[in-house]
């Protein structure tokens, strides 16, 4: 059996684009872009950025970019349930309430951020159906 170390970016786009799919965010404003991360969704500009810089991803990062584009696609769930710039809003709100000390024993802008949880939550919750999913499509 042959074991394919590297994805390549065609399967890698086919992955993302059932994502977007399948979570309805086809109509989120995306951009490539070259970052580090694998996705990050841009709470100010309501743009889910896309990384233009691994190229061929490893198979031993496959759980790591699948939790990381589903944690993205939740928030961008979110700006399109709210609007992007209402969830803006709400985001901001959220951090000052953290930076203000608004809540006990939590003071990480990032980490303790209610959509943050939310949105890694998801991504753990789920990343391991479309693994599944994916792996059977032969796509890594
Ligand atoms: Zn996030």
């Amino acid at each position: 059996m042959l074991i394919k170390e590297f994805i390549s970016e065609t399967n890698k786009n086919q992955m993302i684009s059932t994502l977007l799919k399948h979570y309805k965010v086809g109509s989120v404003k995306i951009k490539q872009k070259s970052m580090k991360d694998h996705a990050h969704f841009d709470v100010d500009r309501g743009t889910l950025n896309l990384s233009t810089k691994y190229k061929v991803i490893k198979s031993s990062q496959i759980k790591q970019f699948l939790i990381t584009i589903i944690h993205e696609i939740d928030h961008a769930m979110d700006a399109k349930k709210y609007g992007w710039q209402k969830f803006k809003d709400m985001y901001e709100y959220e951090q000052n309430m953290i930076t203000q000390g608004h809540y006990k024993g939590k003071s990480d802008v990032y980490w303790d951020h209610p959509y943050e949880i939310k949105a890694e939550k998801f991504g753990q919750k789920n990343y391991q159906k479309w693994y599944k999913i994916f792996k059977k499509q032969d796509l890594f």
